[in-house]
């Protein structure tokens, strides 16, 4: 099944999951699939290591087992900046192979310890090579805060609909905290021209080292409420599982309230996480 059939008929619930180490067994990640399929989720996105990562291969290992074992429909994530045109051709020979239809097309991060090639420069070149010879739907990453290499605003929002405009049918939303940037940012990709769903990305925080990163990494703004929440409880680990989740399912609420179009959940491979957000949003979605 292709995932811009979905939108027709309702808004979708999804996950990301990221595949276990290779010196781990690949069942690490049944617990978390398990409770993640009682929520019967549209689709369950598969992160992809950039740049001749050896976890490549497990993205798609992970990417069969959830269409094989668990029959739901698996999005693999497939970056480009550190490949060559027959590297991403033997990977769309892969996936065609084993009939994974959904491709997350993304750049991937830059990385000073991995040479970039030539032949992709932005997600959008990598959506342009392969539609025309595979028949995949593919989605696309969009920052509602901007991406942290943006010039601007609106350079930005004419890059999202050239990706779009290039044949990306779904986008799938960079974490963020506070809603209102969200809304914000659909309404001026609808002036834009940009009609597909817009998915929102919740990345419940749970712990302090996770909120650290994100602010380095990820450039997203923290709200007043949330901040004070962090503050709180920073120093204690299961008062801040609980505020933290909280707060996410707050945020989730707010959005299903709202004409979007769906819920992807960062799930960081955890089954509590997973419990607790299936568990809040039972009877809502
Ligand atoms: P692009 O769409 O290429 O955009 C990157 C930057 O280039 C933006 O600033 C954009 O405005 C600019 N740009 C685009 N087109 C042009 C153009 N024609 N001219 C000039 N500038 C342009 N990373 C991984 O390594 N593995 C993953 O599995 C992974 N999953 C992700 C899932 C989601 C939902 C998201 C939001 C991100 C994910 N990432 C992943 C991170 C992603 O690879 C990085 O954010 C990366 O820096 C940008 O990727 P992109 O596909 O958004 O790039």
């Amino acid at each position: 099944m292709k995932i811009s059939d979905i939108y027709s008929e309702k808004k979708s619930l999804s996950f990301e999951i990221f595949p276990p180490k290779k010196t781990e067994d690949l069942e690490n990640i049944d617990e978390t699939l398990a409770v993640l399929c009682e929520c019967d989720p549209d689709f369950i996105s598969v992160t992809f290591g950039a740049g001749g990562s050896s976890n490549c291969n497990r993205t798609i290992e992970l990417a069969k087992k959830i269409k094989n074992q668990y029959h739901v429909e698996p999005v693999v994530h497939l970056t480009c900046l550190h490949y060559d045109k027959k590297e991403i051709d033997e990977f769309a020979r892969v996936l065609t192979e084993e009939g994974i239809q959904n491709v997350l097309a993304l750049r991937g991060d830059r990385n000073p310890d991995i040479p970039e090639k030539e032949d992709f420069k932005h997600a959008s070149d990598l959506i342009r090579y392969l539609k025309p010879k595979e028949d995949f739907c593919f989605l696309g990453a969009c920052y509602p805060e901007c991406h942290p290499e943006s010039e601007n605003k609106i350079r930005e929002m004419r890059h999202l609909r050239e990706k779009v405009d290039a044949g990306a049918e779904v986008l799938l939303s960079q974490l963020f905290f506070d809603n209102e940037q969200f809304f914000k940012f659909v309404e001026d990709c609808r002036i834009a021209g940009i009609q597909v769903p817009i998915i929102p990305g919740i990345m419940p925080v749970i712990n302090a080292r996770q909120i650290k990163r994100m602010v380095t990494m990820c450039g997203a703004s923290f709200p007043e409420r949330f901040q004070r929440i962090i503050h709180k409880y920073e120093d204690n680990k299961k008062a801040l599982f609980d505020a933290g989740m909280s707060y996410a399912l707050s945020q989730i609420i707010d959005l299903l309230v709202s004409d979007i179009d769906g819920i992807h959940l960062y799930t960081m491979n955890n089954p509590l996480v997973a419990r607790r957000i299936c568990d809040g949003i039972r009877n809502i979605i």
